[in-house]
């Protein structure tokens, strides 16, 4: 009779062990389940919005050449050159677009590979802002340099840190008033070394710092009418930071301009 019980008590046992094992396998299921339905809801949002984004300056260039096409404007080489002029800037929107693209999904994917070297980035900067001034010259802007008596050595990919300078550099011309400037500094602290980009324009209202730093988001819906841009750039240059050790911010207050700050931990 004891043995039988004994029997009966180890069935439960085991009976309740296999329950709760198969409960917490369900757990694990549905939770993996619903990582899964995440992960595809974000891929399927970004494919949408992807596809629009190469559709708008295809449609445009379409568009211009359709026109362009039918010979209406044989006779107006004027206006024929102002309609080759919207596909131009529109195909090289597409080509910065792709370009951020594959950017952004090496860098996600964690197979952007980084060549560091030793940087002066007062050098750096230097370079950037003579690649830049042409740019800002159409934009009526003047940038000024304040390097640092010390070196401003950096470990570094000097390609991709050059990336994230002309894209504060160009991001503050365009966000400038005609005829403002725009200042660049760098900075030797004991904490690391720091670049700041200042400009003195439209500035960045609280609360936008998501889109600043968003994929594809601009901060006013007419920026992308008025300047361009794909809303990738900050998202890129913030990756990369990260992947220096470093990293981006910036403050800003409305009407008075905007400060963004790269950083990098001493070495
Ligand atoms: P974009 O290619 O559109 O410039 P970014 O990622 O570089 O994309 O910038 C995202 C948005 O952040 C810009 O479209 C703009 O709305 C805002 N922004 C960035 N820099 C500045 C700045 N210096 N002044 C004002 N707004 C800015």
């Amino acid at each position: 009779c004891l043995f039988v019980l004994f029997f009966v008590v180890e069935c439960a046992i085991i009976y309740l062990g296999l329950y709760r094992s198969g409960l917490d396998q369900l757990d694990q299921l549905r939770l993996e389940r619903d990582r899964v339905q995440a992960a595809y809801e974000v891929k399927s949002q970004f494919v949408s919005v992807v596809s629009h984004e190469l559709r708008t300056p295809l449609t445009s260039i379409n568009g211009a050449l359709g026109l362009l096409r039918t010979g209406a404007y044989a006779n107006d080489p004027e206006k024929a050159r102002s309609i080759l002029e919207v596909a131009h800037k529109n195909s090289m929107r597409l080509s910065a677009l792709i370009n951020d693209l594959l950017d952004l999904q090496k860098l996600e994917a964690g197979h952007m590979s980084y060549a560091f070297e030793q940087v002066d980035l007062s050098s750096l900067v230097e370079d950037s802002i003579e690649g830049i001034a042409g740019f800002a010259q159409t934009y009526g802007v003047s940038l000024r340099f304040d390097a640092p008596e010390a070196v401003a050595l950096v470990s570094a990919d000097r390609a991709r840190i050059q990336q994230v300078m002309d894209n504060l550099l160009s991001n503050a011309v365009k966000f400038s008033h005609r005829g403002g400037h725009v200042d660049v500094t760098v900075e030797v602290t004991d904490e690391g070394v720091r670049a700041h980009v200042r400009d003195h324009g439209t500035g960045i209202p609280e609360g936008a710092r998501e889109k600043v730093f968003g994929k594809f988001t601009q901060v006013d819906s007419s920026d992308r009418r008025a300047h361009g841009g794909t809303g990738l750039g900050l998202a890129i240059a913030q990756e990369i930071m990260q992947a220096h050790g470093g990293g981006i911010d910036y403050e800003s207050e409305v009407g008075r301009g905007t400060k963004f700050t790269i950083t990098f931990p001493p070495s």
